[in-house]
């Protein structure tokens, strides 16, 4: 049964960076480059598109047309290459790996745009400013290496860089030749400097302790997550106190005089103080809240073989402008991006329950449903069974059971009912199932529906 299967998969190791004032200076000019170069072709891209939209109208056939700005790399690069003594005089300066950087945002849009591009939909490409966008410019080729003492990582016209952390984890695969760099980006985050190595990782896939136990995770504000053994997961070691440190800025911010776009006021100094303090803290609790998930996702997927989340909206919910909530949902994706990968790595798989399955309303005993379960309401009581419990707790066992169903449901019982908003937990339940964490044909999943392309849908009754 110790069947262990080779994995490549393509990983990032992200370290942060303690940059002298000179390096600083190169990378902000690199990135100034980027965004030269991206400016550039998307304002030559469009006068291109206008103009051809311009020619039609005055009749001229489509042979006699302004010919189309190829929207791929190479085209555009060709492109900047001609303009670039006129655009950029300074071009010999910077690596042509920042102008590359710049045009690459431009080829996502229409790789996306014609499919080429998985994941979400790319939107059309902006502008970018020199106060509102990150810095960042991205090394392909050349020297791009991590020094044997580990602390140190060499780039491309960057030369010898210092590492805040040890890059051990990296240096050992990289020793061992299971581990390839193909990029490295250099990125401001939070008025921090980091880099980013992208590596094509060799893995041999793990096998959780408990391949048969299931486990539902319903994440929390309060506290990191809820499980449905009871566990409470707490939130990590300092995340509190800097989220109310954050929240202290946040107000400070506000009472100071910001910029406004339609007066066309300036900001004050002082605001832009305190707006550069809020960003600093902002980024440490996203890290904080990021590394207890890793942990506890780490952890998660070793020990069991099947883990259910639930389907949260959340392009719709980072609209929400509360902030904690707001917190609490960028963890909700970071949560099952984390999830989803690492039972590929460990073997297991990973049940994402329906947005409209009511987890929280369901009661765990009987299967009876709430019509209505307000927020407030931490303990969830059952008015049929008696049932006294946390409302998490209630909520991640719904998950849990959830699964079994799926995993239990031989072909037969296969039905092609969906679910949908007041569908009871005893009755059939729609079950997303994340692509490629679990091994068909063992649990009951039926092919694609057809008419989605990145879940499969399986029906349990
Ligand atoms: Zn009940």
């Amino acid at each position: 049964m110790a069947f262990r299967e080779r994995l490549s998969v393509v990983q990032a190791y992200r370290f942060a960076l303690d940059l002298t004032a000179r390096q600083e200076r190169v990378v902000l000019a690199h990135a100034g480059a980027a965004r030269v170069a991206h400016n550039w072709a998307l304002a030559r891209v469009k006068a291109v598109m206008d103009q051809r939209a311009a020619e039609r109208t005055y009749g001229i056939d489509e042979a006699g047309l302004t010919p189309t700005q190829g929207w791929s790399l190479p085209a555009l690069r060709r492109a900047w290459n001609q303009a670039k003594s006129d655009v950029a005089p300074w071009w010999a300066e910077c690596s042509k790996e920042a102008f590359n950087t710049g045009l690459d945002a431009l080829e996502n849009w229409s790789d996306s745009r014609t499919g080429k591009r998985a994941g979400r939909r790319v939107g059309f490409p902006r502008f970018k400013s020199r106060r509102r966008s990150t810095p960042s410019v991205r090394f392909t080729t050349g020297a791009i290496r991590v020094e044997p003492d580990r602390r140190h990582v060499v780039l491309p016209r960057l030369g010898r860089l210092k590492l805040h952390e040890s890059a051990r984890k990296l240096a050992r695969r990289l020793e061992a030749g299971t581990a390839r760099i193909v990029s490295a980006t250099v990125r401001r985050d939070g008025g921090r400097w980091y880099v980013s190595f992208t590596c094509a990782v060799q893995r041999t896939q793990g096998m959780p302790a408990c391949p048969d136990a299931t486990v539902g995770v319903d994440l929390g504000v309060t506290h990191l997550a809820v499980l449905s053994t009871g566990e409470v997961e707490p939130n990590p070691r300092h995340l509190d106190a800097a989220a109310r440190r954050m929240r202290r800025l946040a107000r400070r911010a506000a009472r100071r005089v910001g910029p406004d776009r339609r007066t066309g006021r300036r900001a004050s100094k002082r605001w832009e103080r305190a707006s550069a303090r809020l960003g600093r803290a902002h980024a440490r609790v996203a890290h904080l809240r990021r590394d207890g998930l890793h942990k506890l996702t780490t952890r998660l997927t070793r020990e069991y073989g099947t883990l259910v989340v639930e389907d949260l909206n959340v392009a719709g919910m980072l609209a929400n402008r509360r902030l904690a909530r707001r917190i609490a949902d960028a963890g909700f994706a970071e949560l099952r991006r984390q999830l989803a990968y690492k039972t590929g790595w460990n073997g297991g798989r990973l049940v994402v329950a329906d947005r409209w399955y009511p987890s929280s309303k369901t009661c765990s005993g009987c299967g009876a449903v709430k019509t209505k379960l307000a927020l407030s309401d931490r303990t969830y009581t059952c008015t049929t069974c008696g049932l006294v419990l946390d409302r998490d707790v209630n909520a991640a066992r719904n998950l849990a059971a959830l699964a079994a169903t799926v995993a239990g449901s031989g072909p037969e019982t296969r039905n092609g009912r969906g679910a949908d908003r007041k569908t009871p937990l005893a009755g059939p339940v729609a079950v997303k199932r994340q692509p490629g964490t679990a091994t068909a044909g063992k649990t009951g999943t039926v092919p694609p529906q057809g008419r989605t392309s990145n879940h499969e849908l399986t029906y349990a009754s």
